[in-house]
């Protein structure tokens, strides 16, 4: 009842990290009985598992197992909310918070039958961190809390083992110094000092291991170790207990600012103002002896999925003997042997947990003298073959529903399922022996390895014969056939949605972009990098999913769904559970979307790839793609290289059948679906050459004397070229050109209709429209060569004329846009480019720093920018159906690919949205939960 009076916590933007945490969020309304503390244990607690937002994943999971029954230790948690008040009021506590912690333990001291500080009985704590979602390993935790120099004798009498209460001192005072204290902080670049203890101790006993070390000693270390803290901090380790208690509270809610929190948070969109709760709770031992131990266990495998109960066991340990991996843990089966008790209450309560919470569980247990006790259970973090294949055996099993099933898995996991993969044993063995070279932005995820080729030319030749990777040291057009043969593609320049990276997507290749440390020496066809300079037709190794750059080769295997579905000459498709998985799961998020799934295609093999993956139609056909291949670049830049009209249109001639030979192989592929395709874009300087080789190549292939092309290239140049003669500025200066593409569009889509039975809706699109007069002389164009193509061929095809929506002021004036067009398609690159005033292809310098100090949420390429973009974006929404209440509207931006962008499509009621043909189950799956979440919401 008092939590319904509280305020709810409100997300708000985030502090910038390496400053005063400033207010993060409101603090409790006035109204209502204060509760910050909930207590759990005995089968009962004030919590539950539905409080995640207040008690943190662990608090909630500790509560409900509490509630279920089930053996907790226990404790109570410190709610998110004394968090934020912690940061907002000057790193104090609001009132009434000690009286509660106070009331709490005495609690705790009676369930226990011990008192916190009593040197005859000790009652000992762990402090740990918990926030909403899980951030492992990102905060902190201490452990064995509320041992001194009085009650450590009393463990050590009580438990009648010395040893074990001098080692679980000496490993508090080390984990209080670091945690609390802040001695790791200050050690960063020097190895701890309690280690060196440590090893100094068995040096002078003559032991290698821990283990060898009698109970004295440990009581020698633990009193070396608190001279450590002394001589290090100038301060005596504390030995009243509150003391310790509250140091602990107050560090574990101050590691929610650490930078490894700030940057894990970053990564993963989790909101600062969501804070931390801190649990106490009392302390069980692992570490008492051959029937002690402890373990970490899944109830499905999290890598692969496979319906089979999953962990390891230390036997005599504690926890963190497990993470320091100093002992190798046994599989969690071995327990049937050695506490076969406990075995059978563990199998009993992971089925249990796992029907409870309906997902799979990652839990932490631990034995203390052969009884088990349950630490914490939450939603076992997986891989993306491991949430498909559990999401749908869950639904077989009869424990969800489809729809609840197509929610637990994330859309961005799909794209797992594609993607060649690194042999996980090999890529291990790379970090170990230093091959990690850098690392850039994750462009294009799979992994790739090969030669390294700096000269897309040579990448062509090479590439067919064996793997190369594309280093440049940003890509331009022209490398579009190499980087079509390499590999995989690296560059030193350029964002997520540079030319590379989106290229790259489109084709499915792995991508590592903007990888900054890349030093090129062009002289010497070098590169260096992480120390290491590499040489054309080293090998190399892309990991797109990470941005990892890797010296050396490392194997990969292909992904069970490409091989199945684009099965090689030769190739025995294989069918196995993930493959199925992935089917069903597709098959279930068609039924449930709204939103139709096109893709950004301009090759027939891409199209069928497009097809293949549930394509609804093309979105987008970027035509000067086409431009560059063989033999028409030469043609292409005969028609630049004119001087006048006739010769343009001379060459024009000579380009409109290769371009309408380009439009039947796609419409083949897609007939009856629709194909938007789009007129030339890029401004016309790229599509000549600029290296003084190439330029000569040119000259004596079109018979122009070097002079007269270099002078044309110069006349070309713009010092903007982004924003300069490129879109329709071109087809408006440039007429001709805009009807050679119409004209190609529609007499492909006759020939296909005659040979075929069937063709393609064609839908030719207007970049970069700025005004209604723009399109209007462009539309015009198009119509009047599309009706007299129609009309010499004596057919009916029906078409749309529309246009990009891709610059601020087309938003502003959509509504008179729409008189003229018939549909919107959203080009959120330029889009985002032209709103922020951000270049496309420079931003990926410093957006990172702005995601990273929380300036950005994410990066605006990437996602949609709601709140500028977005609203530009519902703004041409809405004008336009203002004047055209039936105008299509889509987005073909590489937003199109992005969850989080397309749910806000949904709620803006786009038709749909398109993406690179590879992004299209991740579409169809985010489709499909924006329109589970919005019938939720409605
Ligand atoms: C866009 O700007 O979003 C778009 C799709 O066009 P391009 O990326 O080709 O500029
Ligand atoms: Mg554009």
């Amino acid at each position: 009842p008092a939590r319904a009076a509280r305020a709810k916590p409100r997300a708000k933007s985030a502090t910038a990290k390496g400053l005063a945490p400033k207010a993060t969020r409101g603090v409790r309304a006035a109204a209502g009985p204060a509760q910050y503390v909930y207590s759990f244990g005995k089968g009962r607690a004030q919590g539950s598992g539905a409080m995640k937002e207040l008690l943190g994943g662990k608090g909630a999971g500790l509560a409900e197992m509490s509630k279920l029954g089930l053996p907790v230790p226990p404790g109570f948690t410190i709610s998110t909310e004394v968090c934020a008040y912690y940061y907002e009021r000057g790193h104090t506590w609001p009132k009434g918070l000690e009286r509660e912690v106070e009331r709490a333990i005495l609690e705790l001291e009676r369930d226990q039958d011990k008192g916190f500080g009593d040197s005859a009985n000790p009652l000992l704590v762990s402090v740990r961190s918990g926030a909403r979602v899980s951030m492992p390993g990102m905060m902190d935790t201490v452990l064995n809390l509320g041992l001194n120099e009085a009650t450590v004798e009393g463990l050590a009498r009580r438990s009648k083992n010395p040893r074990f209460a001098w080692d679980a001192y000496r490993r508090f005072v080390q984990m209080y110094a670091d945690v609390v204290l802040g001695l790791k902080a200050r050690r960063e670049e020097h190895a701890s000092p309690f280690g060196a203890a440590l090893d100094q101790l068995k040096r002078e006993r003559k032991v290698l291991l821990d283990t060898e070390l009698s109970g004295e000693d440990m009581r020698e270390l633990a009193l070396r170790y608190r001279e450590i803290v002394r001589r290090e901090t100038g301060q005596e380790f504390p030995s009243d207990v509150r003391v310790q208690l509250w140091g602990a509270i107050a560090a574990v809610f101050r590691s929610w600012q650490n930078e490894r929190a700030v940057a894990y948070r970053a990564m993963n969109h989790i909101p600062a103002a969501w804070g931390t709760a801190v649990s106490v709770v009392a302390m069980v031992f692992g570490n008492l002896g051959e029937t002690s131990g402890t373990g970490v266990c899944f109830t499905r495998d999290p890598a692969t999925g496979e319906k089979r109960f999953y962990g390891e066991l230390l036997m005599n340990a504690q926890g963190e003997d497990v993470v320091a991996g100093l002992r190798t843990p046994q599989p969690v089966q071995t327990m049937e042997q050695l506490q076969p008790a406990c075995w059978r209450e563990l199998l009993r309560i992971q089925a249990l947990l796992e029907r409870h919470y309906r997902d799979m569980q990652d839990l932490e247990f631990t034995i203390e003298e052969g009884k088990l006790y349950m630490l914490q259970c939450r939603n076992g973090k997986r891989t993306g073959f491991a949430a498909a294949r559990i999401a749908v055996d869950l639904v077989e099993e009869g424990i969800l529903s489809k729809d609840e099933a197509l929610l637990k898995v994330e859309a961005e996991a799909l794209d797992q399922l594609l993607k060649p993969v690194f042999e996980p044993s090999e890529i291990a063995r790379a970090r170990k022996s230093g091959r990690l070279l850098t690392k850039g932005l994750n462009a294009g995820p799979g992994a790739a390895t090969g030669r390294l080729v700096f000269d897309p030319r040579q990448a062509e030749r090479l590439g067919a014969k064996e793997g190369v990777i594309l280093v440049r040291q940003e890509t331009s057009p022209e490398d579009i056939k190499g980087m079509r043969a390499a590999a995989g593609i690296l560059t030193a320049r350029g964002g997520m949605t540079s030319h590379a990276a989106l290229v790259a997507r489109q084709m499915g290749k792995v991508c590592v972009a903007g990888a900054g440390e890349l030093d090129f020496d062009v002289e010497n066809s070098s590169v260096r990098v992480g120390g290491r300079v590499l040489k054309a037709g080293d090998w190399i190794s892309l990991d797109g999913s990470t941005g990892e750059v890797f010296e050396g080769q490392i194997a990969t295997r292909n992904s069970e769904v490409m091989s199945a579905l684009f099965p090689a000459a030769g190739e025995k498709p294989v069918s196995g559970p993930v493959l199925r998985a992935f089917q069903k799961l597709m098959q279930w998020a068609d039924q449930v979307r709204t939103l139709e799934v096109r893709a950004n295609a301009d090759q027939p093999d891409q199209a069928r790839v497009a097809v293949a993956f549930g394509a609804q139609g093309i979105g987008l056909c970027r035509t000067e793609h086409m431009f560059f291949d063989g033999a028409k670049i030469d043609l292409v830049r005969e028609m630049i290289l004119a001087t006048d009209q006739a010769g343009r249109k001379a060459a024009l001639d000579k380009i409109l059948p290769m371009q309408r030979a380009d439009f039947e192989g796609i419409f083949e592929e897609m007939a009856p679906r629709p194909v938007t395709v789009r007129s030339l874009d890029p401004p016309l300087h790229e599509f000549l050459p600029h290296e003084d080789a190439a330029l000569h190549d040119l000259s004596r292939k079109l018979e122009v004397a070097p002079e007269k092309l270099r002078a044309r290239v110069q006349e070309l140049a713009e010092l903007n070229p982004m924003l300069g003669h490129r879109g329709c500025r071109l087809g408006i200066t440039f007429p001709e050109i805009t009807a050679m593409q119409a004209r190609a569009v529609m007499e492909a889509a006759c020939n296909v209709l005659v040979r075929k039975g069937r063709t393609v809706e064609p839908e030719i699109m207007i970049p970069l429209v700025g005004t209604r007069r723009e399109f209007e002389l462009q539309a015009a164009i198009v119509r009047e060569t599309a009706e007299a193509v129609l009309a010499e061929r004596s057919l009916k095809i029906p078409y749309l004329v529309g246009t990009m929506i891709e610059l601020p002021r087309a938003c502003l004036v959509a509504d008179e846009v729409a008189k003229e067009a018939e549909f919107f398609s959203f080009g959120t690159n330029d889009l985002t480019q032209t709103t922020f005033g951000i270049s496309r292809d420079d931003g990926g310098r410093f957006l990172p720093l702005y995601v990273d100090r929380e300036i950005l949420p994410a990066d605006p390429f990437a996602t949609l920018d709601l709140p500028g973009v977005g609203a530009l974006m519902r703004m041409a929404c809405e004008k336009g159906r203002s004047s055209r209440p039936k105008l299509k509207l889509g987005i073909c931006g590489e937003h199109g690919g992005d969850p989080r962008s397309i749910a806000f499509c949904h709620d803006l009621g786009l038709a749909y949205v398109s993406c690179s043909p590879h992004r299209l189950p991740v579409a169809r799956l985010a489709a499909a939960h924006a329109a589970l979440r919005a019938k939720a919401r409605s």
